[in-house]
């Protein structure tokens, strides 16, 4: 697709200039507004406690890793990180990654290869997608969250290898959950390796912030995901058993060929984890609050989909359409972004919309006026 392709299908992106002003406002072109976009379901990215593990970090160690990890920037905080990600995922071991879309990139690419299959959800992240073609094994798509799909498939495609099952934990367009407990089941009763990659669960899901397969109680072989989300700062894991860990080491292009991370980053992240058991509150409150916008957006009389994360997808339909929604809600003080085409499929063009704990209730219910107005004055309810 051209450029001109890409403007004439309603599909251009531009990149907007902002200023953060605060844990939930920033400024958007010249526009003040309040941010139902960002990821940082816990307010964790302004914590004091990561910011104050951070500054003491990039004091002491300086601005930058300053090598791969394989050369001299292996720091000594990745091994405290490793841990912590390992236990909360109930792991036997884990290994960090500069990023979550690298972390999938770089299990995929090593773990499966020419002779083995990679059953896919439909709307599984696109770093999985890209891992997988990497990796140079065939890739089937079942429907999304269809386990009698995915069955008959797994009864078809029998002569490999080995086999995965790959799946997001919580979508993060769609914001709902994937079947992990028969995700589980079928892996295990087809000899299978079941990969989740729970980017948007740390934190916000699990009775200890543990996420996706904590929350359903299933067991993945292996899982990824990122600390760009509600752990509020930046970098991917995948954690495993020891042999697949070390397997990376050795494998992963996406972790042998590219800097370490910022030691500053690495504590913030560490920090953040801590909070997660010591302030469950937070993990509450955004439940309490999805909870609440969901219904009341449904009172409105919007479609709204998903299941009870603080992802909170709302349905336009056109792609311009949710584009000039998302607009207006801009112009009226609420930044929430329109999602479209390709990230979804074309005529369910969404605004997606997303709350975090540092939210207040003012905040909210000022963003939930302000889509009713819009949403009666474009004749959608
Ligand atoms: N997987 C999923 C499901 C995601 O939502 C994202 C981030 N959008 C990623 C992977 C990539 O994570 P990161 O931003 O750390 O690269």
């Amino acid at each position: 697709m051209s450029l001109e392709d890409i403007k004439s299908a309603g599909l251009y992106r531009r990149l907007r200039n902002q200023v953060d002003t605060g844990p939930t406002r920033a400024v958007f072109d010249g526009r003040k507004a309040t941010v139902f976009a960002s990821n940082d379901y816990l307010g964790l990215r302004h914590h004091p406690d990561v910011l104050e593990a951070a500054a003491r970090a990039l004091e002491k160690y300086g601005a930058s890793a300053g090598a791969s990890r394989l050369i001299c920037g292996n720091h000594e905080l990745y091994g405290e990180l490793e841990t912590k990600v390992a236990a909360l995922k109930g792991q036997e071991a884990a290994l960090v990654f500069p990023t979550g879309y690298m972390a999938n990139a770089g299990a995929l690419s090593s773990l499966a290869g020419s002779r083995d299959l990679l059953l896919m959800d439909k709307f599984n992240h696109a770093s999985l997608y890209d891992g997988a073609k990497l990796s140079g094994a065939q890739l089937k798509r079942y429907r999304h969250a269809d386990t009698d799909h995915l069955h008959s498939q797994l009864e078809r495609w029998t002569a490999f290898e080995h086999r995965f099952i790959v799946t997001d934990g919580l979508f993060s367009v769609d914001g709902d959950l994937a079947p992990l407990a028969e995700l589980s089941s079928l892996a295990a009763d087809h000899d299978c390796t079941l990969i989740v990659d729970d980017a948007p669960g740390p934190g916000i899901l699990g009775p200890g912030g543990q996420g996706s397969s904590a929350h359903t109680q299933a067991h993945p072989a292996i899982e990824t995901g990122t600390f760009s989300k509600a752990l509020g700062g930046l970098g991917g894991f995948v954690a495993g058993d020891r042999e697949t860990i070390e397997l990376l080491i050795n494998k992963a292009r996406s972790f042998m060929f590219t800097t370490g991370l910022p030691p500053a980053t690495l504590a913030g992240v560490s920090a953040a984890i801590d909070i997660l058991s010591a302030e469950p509150w937070r993990r509450e409150r955004v439940q309490k609050l999805a909870a609440y916008v969901r219904g009341r957006l449904i009172e409105i009389g919007l479609e709204v989909i998903g299941g009870d994360s603080p992802i909170i997808p709302i349905i336009i339909g056109g792609e311009q359409d949710a584009f000039d929604f998302s607009e207006a809600c801009l112009d009226a003080g609420a930044f929430i972004p329109a999602v479209r085409h390709p990230t979804v499929p074309r005529g369910r063009a969404r605004l997606r919309l997303t709350v975090s704990a540092a939210h207040s209730d003012e905040e909210v219910e000022t963003m939930l006026v302000v889509i009713g107005r819009i949403a009666t004055e474009r004749g959608l309810i």
